[in-house]
């Protein structure tokens, strides 16, 4: 990507773009291009249409897509399916239209079969029936990735897609109803700490396994993908290690300086039992995390902190 190439970034408000454009900016790019949902309704076809043939751009990073937890997944089944299908559809297809040209898609490690062995590889996806709760999300997610490999393959789109594991950063989402784990962490221990709340309540058992990648990392590596590769296969972006809900709690509770005990509400869902990816096509590629979870965990907690009245 050339300096002064125009660039898009589908999502930039979220956790996730706004990463990418943090990234970008400290790489020396000045021509961004944005748009916030009330300017620009992504679930709108002939507006998508418009801003694209208007404003033309030659990359997009697509990181635009209705996200949240387990609660939120499970609750809203149809807005997660119809909002990111819409989104994905009208966004690739625009770019396909006005010759955009390089696309990077961002899709979720949820895409990959619930009882799928671990570590997650690339070729495991379609091998098997998804998990309940996410079902929804991941199938829209799926047909981002079917999308960016089919307008590669009948039009020669460079499109390409990559699945982040869970994420965690600045502009997470903290609402407890819908937000995942890590932030409903901090949020509920950083609460219980102010109020002298000598209990915090935990979902599910604590034991299911989760991988957790910095917003920052994976802006890096979608920074190096589209910079890097040109392939039709997706590629996984995570650590390659992960924790128990449990040990999670732990390390939350002990970032955050909360004192008192965990109860394990068993009522509410596990979710799926592992989800840890298989990273080395990224590591093959040449590519790294560089934020281990402890430090991620305590530069959350200061971002947390100095942004409260905006996240909560
Ligand atoms: P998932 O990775 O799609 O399953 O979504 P989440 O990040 O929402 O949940 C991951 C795991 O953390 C599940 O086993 C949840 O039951 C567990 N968990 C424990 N406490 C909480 C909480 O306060 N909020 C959320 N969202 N999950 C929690």
């Amino acid at each position: 990507m050339e300096k002064q190439a125009r660039i898009y970034v589908a999502g930039h408000r979220g956790m996730v773009g706004s990463a990418i454009v943090r990234k970008l900016q400290a790489e020396g790019y000045d021509t961004i291009l944005t748009r916030t949902s009330s300017e620009l309704d992504l679930r709108d076809q002939r507006a998508v249409a418009n801003f694209f043939e208007t404003e033309q751009p030659e990359f997009v990073f697509l990181a635009a897509a209705k996200v949240g937890g387990i609660m939120a997944n499970n609750t809203y089944r149809a807005d997660f399916l119809y909002d990111n299908l819409m989104i994905e559809s009208n966004i690739i297809h625009s770019a396909y239209k006005t010759g955009v040209r390089k696309l990077l898609f961002l899709g979720s490690s949820c895409i990959y079969p619930k009882l799928a062995p671990q570590p997650l590889k690339e070729e495991y996806l379609l091998s098997g029936l998804l998990e309940e709760t996410n079902e929804p999300y991941a199938i829209a997610k799926i047909t981002g990735i079917k999308l960016c490999e089919s307008y590669r393959s009948q039009y020669g789109c460079n499109f390409i897609s990559a699945m982040p594991t869970n994420l965690y950063g600045p502009n997470d989402n903290y609402d407890l109803q819908g937000s995942h784990v890590l932030p409903a962490l901090i949020r509920k221990f950083h609460e219980a700490k102010v109020n002298d709340q000598p209990v915090v309540e935990v979902w599910g058992t604590g034991s299911p396994m989760r991988e957790f990648l910095h917003a920052d990392d994976l802006a890096a590596a979608c920074f190096f993908l589209m910079e890097q590769y040109n392939d039709d296969l997706f590629v996984n972006v995570g650590t390659g290690e992960d924790v128990t809900i449990r040990q999670l709690a732990e390390m939350v509770k002990e970032t955050v300086g909360f004192e008192g005990e965990l109860r394990w509400n068993t009522d509410k869902p596990d979710g799926t039992p592992r989800k840890l990816m298989d990273v080395s096509r990224l590591h093959a590629l040449g590519w790294k995390h560089t934020t281990e979870l402890k430090d991620g965990l305590e530069r959350t907690y200061q971002d947390f902190l100095a942004n409260e009245v905006l996240y909560v």
